[in-house]
Parts: C-alpha cells; structure tokens; sequence
C-alpha cells in the first residue's frame, strides 16, 4: 500500500520529536479496518488484502522515519514535562480526497524514549473502545479522529482495570493533526519562543488556511505575526467550545481532558476511560483514577475553557495576553449556540427559524431527562423510533411516552417538552424557505439506535473475550458506520 505521504512535522526539525522503531510482535492479525477511511484517503479498498493492512499497520514495513512526537502536559491540573508519545508515533501525513493534510498516527505500537517505564502497549480491550468511541462520535457529528485499523498482536499484557493477563493490539488513527497543548507548553518550559513561533506557523500554514491567507505574515513582520496568531488563538477558542458542545450534546465523557489530549486542530481524540452516559448527570465522571470528578460530563464546557486559557501561557512568548482574553470571551456564546444547534437537531429539527423557541425546547429537554430515569441515548432513540414508525403527530397529544418499560416521566414536565417540541416541528415550515428535512430524516441521522454505554460496550466485548466472536462489535459498528 504505497500511500504519497509528505514530510510536514518532519520538515520542522528534529527539536520536535525523535525517530523511533515499531515495535515487533508475535504476531500480527486484522481485526478492523476502516475501508471509509481508506476512501477518503483516495485508495479504493477493494484493492487492499487484510494481508497488506497487517503489514503496513502492524508491522509497519517501509515506512521510516517513524516519529515519536515531544509534548508535555497539564495531568489533572499538575504540570508534567515528562511526557511524549509513549506507545504511538506519527507513521506519516497525507493528503485526504478534499486536500487536507492527515495524521496516521499508532497507539500500541512499541516503547520509544517518552514511555516512562510503561510497555508501549495497548490491549485488544482499549482499541475495541477507541474503535467504537471514535466511529459513533463521528456518526453523531462530533468533530474526531478516526480508526483505520486495530490488529491484535499476540502479546500478554498486564494492567490494573481489566482482568490480567489481557490481549494487546496495535492501532492507526487517522486525526487532523497530534499537535496538542501541551506542544506548546513544551515550548514555554524550554524557553524556546522561535521554536514556539517555528510551530505554530506550521499550524496555522496546515490547519488555519483561511487564517494564513487572510492575515499573511512576512518573516520579521512582528505585527504581522502577532495578527495572524491572534486570529489563530481565537479561531481555536471557537473550534474547542463547539467541540465541548458537540461532547454534552452527544451525552460523551472524553475522561482525561489533560492540555496533552487537546488536538492545536480543535478536533477530540485520544479515546481512553472515556464512557457515553447511561442516566443524563453532570457529575458523572468516566475515569476511575479521577477521584475528585475534575473532568466529569457537566465539567467539560469549563475545563476546555480552562486549558484554552492555560494554552495563552506560551502564547504569551509570542502574543499580548490581553487580547488573547478577549478572544476567550466569546467561548461562551460559540458553546451556547453550537450546543443548541446540536441538541435541536438530535431531536429531529435542523433550520433555526426562532432562536429563543429553540432555547425554550432545549431548557425542557433537559428538565425532562434530568427527573425522568431512563437512558439519554435511549431517549433519543425511543423518539426517533416512535417518528420513524408512526409518522408525525397531527397534534402534541398524538405523541405517546416512547420509552414505556421504565418509570414514567413526571406528567407536566412530559408535556411541557412534548408541547414544546411539537410546536417546532410545526414552526419549521417556513414559508418562502427551503423546505426543511423531513423530521423523521433528521432524526434517523443524527441518532444511533444503540448508544455505546458501558454496559453495551461490556455486551460487545464480552463474546470476544469469551470465544473469539466478532460479530457482535462488527454488526453494531455497521449499523454505526451507515450514515
Ligand atoms: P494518555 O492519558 O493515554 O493520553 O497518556 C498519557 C501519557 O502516557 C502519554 O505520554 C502516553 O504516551 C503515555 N502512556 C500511556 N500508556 C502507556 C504505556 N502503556 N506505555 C508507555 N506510555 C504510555
Ligand atoms: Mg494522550
């Protein structure tokens, strides 16, 4: 599989990260590959033997030089200048089918210089979930990296949250960029501001096109710099509040949002203890080692605001900091829009004729879940099941409670949603407008059927470590995986 990658970090310089070796292993056997993924990537799968994704992806053959990239981070508001891709690197970068450049990078792959005593590995559990994490994000609109491929690896592996020992597998992601936070942070702790400016014109050249042409930035121009990386900053401010909108609308705990997990492209990645909420509760935390609940579901929208304003730390070798607070005023408004934009459309409405009706409809949908004990993905799904077979009600009192094996919702506040989402399902027809998408469409869309809690995940995993049996995990990622 010769792909055209092209040398982009590497072009940077050597002071960005080290050259390191995969790993080599017992043995190498596919157990997804991604061929959407490959689409994009402009080769056509059937081309493409499971013989030649083990070689190219578990093997690594012929791709040199391999990059383990250099970061440090905030770990649970602690400075860590310690870290760097300890079990992955970058294997190359390459143009998709719309011309955007893309990471491949590995996640299992073998130790390298930043692995502080750990394997370099991750176990077959920890893909399946990135693998499942990642497809249904993206199927939910949520800005994310992808998994091209897992391939087990034949390794014994030892680990403190699952029974040991465990499988091991190696990993590809396709993701914008591995630039993170913590790249930067890196930066500043070294002192390094031409290192710092090197980076993030290569950022803003590769991942902020319109920026770099808008506010064009000769060498030695200092104003000119200073423009460009304040568009920069703020075009990421707003990038980061529409993501954290996309998690709370998407019901997900990313569960380690250390500046080391936050993408310089704005996009979410990096799957661990992540978990989808069973029960909507803002204090639901995903990480078993985050004991006081710091990146918990409700925390998020805070915490991303919180690491865009550590990351004007280092920007601040470059930038007056005043301006960049200014920019990181407009997080609110951007997380607030984005946030009902997403949730109206989970429920079947996507033209935004009204603004406040939609506020409206969103302060009921949460009143609803938050005293009615059911699933917040099953929410959703009864919805869009109920539309799907019954067709739009003629009237509000025509849509039954969806979800009857459970406990029923509080009356008032059932048909206080059930009035208020009626109403916007009538108040779309604009008249003199594109007619909107059919609600039941939108709904089918923007919902999975089967949200990946744990227990689902649990449901998945268990046939594969129990007898070998993929087809559980592979029929619920193609029903996932069909748009
Ligand atoms: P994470 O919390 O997964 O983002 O990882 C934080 C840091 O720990 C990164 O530098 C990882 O590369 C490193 N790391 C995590 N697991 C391992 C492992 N098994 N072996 C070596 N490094 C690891
Ligand atoms: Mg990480």
């Amino acid at each position: 599989m010769a792909l055209p990658f092209e040398p982009s970090i590497e072009g940077l310089g050597g002071s960005y990260w080290d050259v390191v070796e995969a790993a080599v292993f017992p043995r190498t056997q596919l157990r997804f590959r991604n061929d959407a993924l490959l689409r994009q990537l402009g080769v056509e799968p059937d081309g493409v033997s499971d013989q030649d994704v083990e070689m190219a992806y578990g093997r690594f053959e012929e791709r040199v030089p391999l990059l383990a990239l250099r970061y440090h981070g905030y770990q649970f508001g602690t400075y860590n200048p310690q870290l760097g891709d300890g079990r992955g690197f970058l294997y190359g970068q390459l143009r998709d089918r719309t011309g955007r450049l893309q990471d491949l990078g590995s996640k299992g792959s073998g130790t390298t210089p930043w692995s502080r005593g750990g394997d370099g590995r991750l176990t077959l559990k920890g893909g399946v979930r990135e693998v499942i994490a990642s497809e249904a994000l993206h199927r939910l609109g949520v800005t994310t990296s992808r998994t091209l491929s897992l391939i087990e690896t034949g390794d014994e592996l030892w680990r403190g949250d699952e029974p040991s020992p465990t499988r091991s597998a190696v990993m590809v992601r396709m993701a914008r960029t591995h630039l993170r936070f913590g790249t930067c942070e890196r930066l500043l702790y070294l002192r390094d501001p031409e290192g710092l400016e090197r980076l993030l014109r290569h950022v803003v050249a590769v991942y902020y096109p319109d920026i770099a042409a808008a506010h064009p930035a000769p060498d030695g121009d200092r104003l000119a710099l200073e423009h460009q990386l304040l568009a920069f900053y703020g075009e990421l401010v707003e990038r980061v509040a529409r993501l954290a909108a996309e998690w709370m609308s998407a019901g997900f705990v990313h569960g380690v949002l250390n500046t080391d997990n936050m993408s310089l492209a704005g996009e979410s990645f990096d799957y661990g203890p992540f978990a989808f909420l069973d029960r909507w509760d803002p204090s639901f935390t995903a990480a078993y080692f985050d004991q006081t609940g710091l990146y918990s579901y409700g925390r998020q929208p805070a915490i991303c605001r919180k690491n865009l304003q550590l990351l004007q730390n280092p920007l601040a070798m470059l930038l007056p900091r005043p301006r960049m607070e200014e920019s990181l005023e407009r997080y609110a408004s951007t997380y607030q829009n984005h946030y009902r934009f997403c949730l109206v459309r989970r429920l079947g409405l996507t033209t935004n004729p009204d603004l406040e009706s939609d506020e409206r409809l969103v302060s009921a949908t949460l009143e609803l879940i938050a005293s009615w004990p059911v699933g917040y993905g099953d929410f959703f799904a009864g919805l869009a099941s109920a539309i799907q077979s019954a067709g739009l009600p003629q009237e509000p009192e025509g849509l039954p409670v969806f979800l009857n094996d459970g406990p029923a919702p509080a009356r008032e506040m059932w048909q206080n949603w059930r009035n208020a989402w009626w109403w916007q399902t009538q108040a779309r027809e604009v008249p003199g407008t594109e007619p909107d998408a059919s609600v039941p469409e939108v709904l089918r869309r923007w919902n999975l059927s089967q949200t990946p809690t744990r227990s689902l995940i649990e449901s998945l995993w268990e046939p594969i470590d129990q007898g070998d049996d993929w087809l559980p995990v592979g029929s619920w990622l193609a029903s996932v995986m069909k748009a």
